[in-house]
């Protein structure tokens, strides 16, 4: 698994503290406590690499793993915080905009959603932001050991159909970080967009 090799390396407040712009570079997007977090140490095989903390202020960053000298994972801030004040919510959002625009190593999105309440507000806009500026997006339908067999198939056709409307560069499969469920699907998609 080449995800193992995932290591923290900086959190940025800012674009310009990212690393260089070179390589091949992946993001993880989603609402908070959707499940980004558990979701990024179970595909890394690694228990504590992204903070599951709740902590508004220690998640709005820009988080970097480096898996060698020309691969990296981003975990952009979680969005929706209720105790975030919507001005700094609003810098946030023009700031992941900005990000997604500007990276020219930025090869796909995975955007992680609960399962239960799957293509929220803020995934649709994120997917038809991924699908203005032709970006892959890859939703993770997570915590879908919380569904039964047939309302987790039900719930990822619903998704794949909805998704499909708004962009043809966007796909979709179950997950589940506490059951391991998805794991291996997740990386294979991850590692055709980082070429291993
Ligand atoms: P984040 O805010 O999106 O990074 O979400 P976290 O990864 O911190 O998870 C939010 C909550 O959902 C935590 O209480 C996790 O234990 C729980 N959770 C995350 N993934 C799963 C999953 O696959 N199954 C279940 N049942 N719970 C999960």
């Amino acid at each position: 698994n080449p995800f193992a090799q995932a290591a923290y390396a900086l959190s940025a407040h800012q674009l310009e503290q990212l690393p260089d712009d070179s390589g091949l570079e992946i993001a993880f997007a989603g609402r908070s406590n959707a499940g980004k977090s558990s979701a990024i140490n179970a595909i890394c095989d690694h228990v504590g690499l992204a903070r599951t903390s709740k902590t508004p202020g220690r998640t709005q960053q820009l988080v970097v793993f480096t898996m060698d000298s020309s691969r990296r994972l981003i975990d952009l801030p979680g969005y929706g915080y209720a105790e975030v004040p919507q001005k700094l919510r609003d810098h946030w959002r023009l700031l992941i905009d900005k990000y997604l625009r500007i990276r020219d190593s930025l090869r796909g999105i995975v955007l992680i959603m609960d399962a239960r309440h799957p293509l929220k507000e803020f995934d649709q806009q994120m997917l038809t932001f991924c699908a203005a500026i032709d970006l892959p997006c890859h939703c993770l339908i997570t915590k879908a050991d919380k569904l039964t067999f047939s309302e987790g198939q039900k719930t990822l056709a619903t998704v794949k159909k909805q998704i499909t409307a708004i962009s043809e560069h966007a796909s979709a499969q179950l997950f589940s970080s506490s059951k391991k469920t998805g794991v291996e699907e997740a990386r294979k998609q991850l590692g055709l967009w980082l070429g291993i």
